[in-house]
């Protein structure tokens, strides 16, 4: 805000880098930061809070500050990599909260913190009525229609690939684009003019896809076009009324670890959605982390792998856990 207001760099340059120091420090996989609200050291803190702290993330406060400084970072400097972190709030932070609500008991039920804790967690509504996350949360479901479309010089940029309907004015012509498809279940989307322009059609290539594998094709035909992770993927032409974008960024399996230092405490990732095992656990047995080799076991969004003692993991979306159902997201890869 203070650059726009003032044009000073310095405070562009402040909120890049702070934009850097929360990912290099901060983040933990859901895109969430801050255990117990307070900030990671650089010497890792992560690493011991997630053994022992179940305020992992205050979600709805934390997602709707995360959107207000992506959507002000992508608008400032057009770079494509700040939405990855949209990204993993959309689906694994807000997107995953338990919804609001009344019941017998009392008003204004409202998610606070996820607990992300080795050995397991639980979703749970905060203990008191309308906590300051009330507020926040609609907040930030209202802003998901801001984190899709911005425009830029040369046309328009779509940074997350959310069915929606865009309609706008770009050079005194009438752009109306939709997206269409299940992504992010499905590893496809497609894109539909609506209305012929010319201008380029931008997408933000996700920072988890391997270039050569993303298919892009225009009415059926494969578009040959550079790919980059975190950067825009460009197709510009003169584009008709009806033309079609069929979009797949295909998906893997990885895992991110706790802290740049400790990667064998880790959770795992399919494309942008955070998994999280059903039940209480601590260990994956690394004999069992052959990711190549539990992709095959996938049913659905849910794979299959053991734990060093032999016990069953069926990990499916963190998003899918209802309220009081165990789950464990971070695990200690153990070597033999
Ligand atoms: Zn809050």
């Amino acid at each position: 805000m203070a650059y726009q207001i003032t044009g000073e760099v310095k405070y562009l340059e402040t909120i890049v880098r702070a934009y850097d120091i929360l990912k290099e420090y901060q983040w933990m996989a859901s895109g969430g930061y801050a255990f117990n609200e307070h900030m990671a050291t650089p010497e890792g803190s992560n690493y011991t809070d997630v053994e022992q702290i179940g305020q992992s993330f205050e979600v709805p406060c934390g997602s709707w500050a995360v959107f207000k400084i992506v959507r002000h970072l992508i608008s400032l400097t057009g770079e494509a990599r700040y939405g990855e972190w949209a990204e993993r709030i959309l689906y694994n932070a807000i997107g995953s909260a338990l919804p609001m609500k009344d019941d017998s008991q009392r008003r204004g039920k409202t998610f606070y913190y996820a607990d992300y804790r080795l050995g397991g967690g639980r979703k749970v509504y905060f203990e008191c009525s309308f906590p300051c996350c009330s507020g926040t949360y609609p907040q930030a479901v209202a802003e998901y229609h801001n984190m899709i479309y911005y425009l830029g010089d040369d046309g328009v940029y779509i940074t997350q690939f959310i069915p929606s309907v865009l309609r706008t004015k770009y050079k005194n012509q009438d752009i109306c684009l939709e997206i269409k498809g299940d992504y992010p279940e499905k590893d496809t989307f497609q894109v539909v003019v609506q209305n012929a322009g010319k201008y380029t059609i931008n997408l933000r290539a996700p920072s988890w896809v391997i270039p050569d594998e993303v298919e892009i094709k225009i009415n059926g035909i494969v578009y040959k076009t550079s790919v980059v992770p975190n950067q825009w993927i460009s197709l510009v032409r003169e584009w008709k009324k009806g033309d079609m974008l069929d979009v797949q960024f295909p998906m893997h399996l990885y895992s991110i670890g706790i802290t740049k230092k400790h990667p064998e405490r880790a959770a795992l990732f399919y494309g942008p959605i955070l998994l999280a095992a059903e039940g209480r656990h601590f260990t994956i047995d690394e004999r069992h982390y052959d990711l190549k080799d539990m992709e095959k076991s996938k049913k659905g969004l849910t794979f299959y792998s053991q734990t060093k003692e032999g016990k069953l993991l069926s990990f499916r979306p963190y998003w899918s856990y209802k309220e009081r159902e165990w789950y464990t997201v971070y695990f200690d890869f153990i070597k033999e």
